[in-house]
């Protein structure tokens, strides 16, 4: 399985994964991504735009993140080595800032002075808040009003960086209906704007671009893993929302056919359309915010409604990128439920002192499913993509102290 993955072979120049991907957009924006596609070629090929990246990586954001082999976990479950690949431990909170740093970098090359972006939990906005601060750039955040009030202190967060937060009020006022706002401020002030697009979604170049800002997670994995274990993982497992924490970390192991790789859905509290965001356990493919992919939908096609406790798992489609590994057979993707989420969270806390995210709780759940049949010599690397600090209220709601 696997054997004949290759890495490099995709995106295609049309930005397609197999039959995933592309660019579904309006006219209006056709010229918008095809300067941002050329921008982003001519800067990736620059040894100056890579070494200021990795510079701001280390200084601003706190690369490498260690590798924490979870003693404890591995002991309790009584299967497979576990390891921690501890993007949690980054500046504001989360993996979001190895993108927002590359398109940040990316936007003052192009010499756009206003950044804007889309925020569902928070974690993205807060991030471009401060890589926008930092950088000396005007900021504006979509957010729809629903999450703006779940996620209180991110909003907070955002505005004391000095970012404006757009509360968006139409739809289901949460993450879909913020995309679309953001889409519609980029159309009308692109000569000075730049979208800061915070997963591995939307039209080509970014799925790809995204992924490339994010792969750093997966070249230190692997090189922290050789060193500590003296081979390559067994399996690799990270939660999927837009699929960003994932693609950084498989895809530099996707040439490796004896690594089996995991990507973790949101299962939500049942698996009845609206009530999950599992978009490959009821989806079907079809185009979201202008690329071709699996997509939550009613039966006539209208984009359904999800759930996820996970702010950050809960949006109804998945990268494309991810469509294609899928399909080819390269990464199996399963679901966790909410309670599985939040007993995941629960037993990393008490037994490693470390409180994750929501996210990559689901991923946590995983390993508790798969690591006590697995050999002891089995090496697993979990993706940790970020820390629990913003989910506090909804862990004390759920009553899990
Ligand atoms: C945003 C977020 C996710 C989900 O996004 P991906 O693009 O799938 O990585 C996962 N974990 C955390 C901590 C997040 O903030």
């Amino acid at each position: 399985m696997g054997a004949q993955v290759i890495r490099g072979e995709w995106p295609d120049a049309r930005g397609r994964f197999g039959e995933f991907g592309g660019r579904f957009v309006p006219e209006t924006l056709m010229h918008p991504v095809e300067e941002l596609e050329q921008a982003y070629e001519a800067a990736r090929r620059d040894p100056n735009f890579q070494a200021e990246l990795d510079r701001l990586l280390r200084d601003f954001a706190g690369r490498p993140t260690p590798l924490f082999h979870a003693r404890r976990l591995t002991e309790r479950l009584g299967g497979a080595q576990l390891y921690l690949k501890r993007e949690d431990l980054l500046h504001t909170g989360a993996h979001k800032i190895n993108n927002c740093l590359g398109q940040g970098l990316l936007a003052r090359r192009m010499g756009k002075s206003r950044l804007i972006a889309e925020t569902g939990a928070g974690q993205h906005g807060v991030a471009t808040a401060a890589v926008a601060a930092f950088l000396g750039l005007e900021c504006t955040v979509y957010m729809g009003e629903e999450d703006m009030a779940r996620q209180a202190p991110n909003v907070y967060r955002m505005r004391l960086l000095g970012t404006e937060v757009v509360p968006v009020a139409s739809g289901s006022k949460t993450l879909k209906d913020a995309i679309n706002e953001a889409m519609r401020d980029w159309v009308t002030n692109v000569h000075n704007t730049h979208y800061l697009l915070g997963s591995v979604l939307g039209p080509h170049p970014y799925p790809k671009m995204v992924r490339e800002f994010h792969r750093v997670i997966g070249r230190e994995a692997r090189e922290q893993v050789l060193a500590a274990a003296g081979r390559l993982p067994d399996c690799l497992i990270a939660c999927v929302g837009g699929g960003s924490n994932s693609i950084g970390l498989f895809y530099d192991f996707l040439a490796d056919p004896k690594v089996k790789m995991v990507g973790v859905e949101a299962g939500g509290r049942s698996l009845n359309l609206g009530d999950h965001a599992a978009r490959f356990s009821g989806g079907k493919p079809g185009v979201l915010h202008g690329t071709y992919t699996y997509v939550l939908q009613t039966p006539d096609g209208l984009i359904s409604n999800t759930h996820s406790i996970s702010a950050g798992l809960d949006y109804a489609a998945v990268g494309p990128e991810h469509s294609y590994l899928r399909e080819i057979g390269r990464v199996e993707y399963d679901f966790a439920t909410d309670e599985e989420a939040l007993e995941g969270a629960r037993v990393l806390a008490r037994t490693e002192g470390i409180i994750p995210a929501l996210e990559p709780a689901h991923a946590v759940a995983e390993v508790l499913k798969r690591a006590p049949k697995m050999p002891r010599d089995a090496i697993v690397v979990i993706n940790l993509s970020g820390r629990g600090d913003k989910d506090l209220g909804i862990f004390q709601s759920a009553g899990i102290l």
